[in-house]
């Protein structure tokens, strides 16, 4: 949610650096900053993931034209989550080659484990975030609370006592799969499935961690402070990657996922990324005219009432609305002018009145200007 780097600094490559030039550049950066490489450099993976999304619309010809056309707009979305870390591995196939386990091989030592061992990934965290209009109007940075699981300090996450009472699966010789010889109408097929003794981890704990109890995580309360960009919605979902819970025994943290809720304004409406208020006025006001106080998102503003105005008559403030979340301007605020008429008069009221009722100016006379009803209707509905 925070400002992207461009895509080229990112990999740094030069803009029109060819397919191949890329290709490297991210190879490069992606074992500098592989999570399993860095295990105390918390931000090694926000850089890791950085890499592969530049990767992912620079390797592609089509991500990369309107990417250089239209930026980072161009990838949709607005505090957008970045690709998942099983996304950013099945990328390794294709660049380190081999398929699958391929970057395992390549990555290889990081723990000791070889083979299919899988990267596990921790659940995701999801909470839901209240926002006021102005907020949501104008975005805001929110510091949230939040209870989740981080790996254990005490043995770096293993469940294993010290970080080393561990050693290779006795069953699959720390490869983390099992492989069958099975024979079939086709001959012999070797079919391989994950390890049942250690679960795919290519170990096993022999003394497990006092403080963790084996698990290799601990909970923790930590307050993350979180860009809301302007112009969000109720029901829009939000994600931090790798900020949701670290799984039992090693891997990836899940997402945060945060999803919006709006309060409503205790006088302003909002629609799309206009803000409605309604004012009413008397029919003094409107007849000779007024200058009147309305609210909005940054406070009072006076407007005009212009003499001789009709009810229904809606006035515009340009830009007092709401930020567009992909960045296209601001919407306005919309005052829909009511006239107040008297539900109760006095004595002396109905006598001024009376002397009104047949007054020349008094008498309803609609020219072509005067919308009817029916008018604004059809407009509505175009
Ligand atoms: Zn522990
Ligand atoms: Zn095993």
């Amino acid at each position: 949610m925070a400002t992207k780097r461009d895509y080229y600094e990112v990999l740094g490559v030069a803009k029109n650096a060819a397919g191949d030039e890329i290709k490297k550049a991210y190879r490069k950066v992606a074992i500098k900053y592989h999570p399993d490489k860095n295990p105390d450099d918390p931000t090694a993976e926000d850089k890791f993931k950085e890499a592969a999304e530049a990767y992912e619309v620079l390797s592609d010809e089509q991500k990369r034209a309107r990417y250089d056309r239209y930026g980072h707009q161009a990838s949709g979305g607005g505090g957008g989550a970045g690709p998942n870390m099983e996304d950013i591995f099945s990328q390794f196939g294709d660049i380190f080659g081999g398929g699958g386990g391929g970057f395992e091989s390549f990555f290889g030592g990081g723990r000791g484990q070889q083979g299919g061992r899988r990267v596990r990934k921790g659940s995701n965290l999801r909470i839901k975030l209240k926002l006021d209009l102005e907020e949501v109007a104008n975005g805001v940075e929110k510091k949230i609370k939040v209870k989740r699981y981080v790996a254990c300090n005490t043995c770096s996450g293993t469940g294993a006592k010290n970080g080393t009472d561990l050693k290779t699966c006795g069953t699959c010789n720390g490869q983390g799969q099992v492989k069958r010889v099975v024979n079939t109408m086709l001959g012999q097929m070797v079919s391989a499935s994950t390890c049942p003794t250690c679960e795919g981890e290519g170990q096993v704990v022999t003394s497990k961690c006092d403080v963790c109890h084996g698990e290799g995580r601990q909970l923790h309360e930590e307050v993350i402070p979180i860009n809301i960009p302007a112009g969000v919605a109720e029901g829009m979902q939000l994600s931090m990657n790798g900020k949701g819970n670290y799984p039992e025994r090693g891997g990836v943290p899940g997402d945060l996922l945060i999803q919006i809720e709006e309060e409503p304004h205790e006088l302003l409406r909002r629609d799309g990324n206009n803000i409605m208020f309604e004012q009413y006025i008397s029919f003094v006001d409107a007849a000779l005219g007024s200058n009147i106080e309305v609210p909005t998102i940054e406070g009072k503003v006076k407007i005009k009432v212009e003499p001789g105005t009709q009810p229904g008559k809606i006035l515009r403030l340009r830009g007092k609305g709401i930020k567009d979340i992909n960045g296209y301007g601001r919407g306005d605020q919309l005052i829909h002018l009511s006239v107040w008429t008297p539900k109760n008069v006095t004595n002396e009221e109905r006598e001024l009145l009376e002397k009104l009722r047949d007054a020349r100016n008094f008498t309803p006379n609609p020219g072509k200007n005067e919308k009817g009803f029916f008018e604004k209707v059809k407009e509505y509905f175009q």
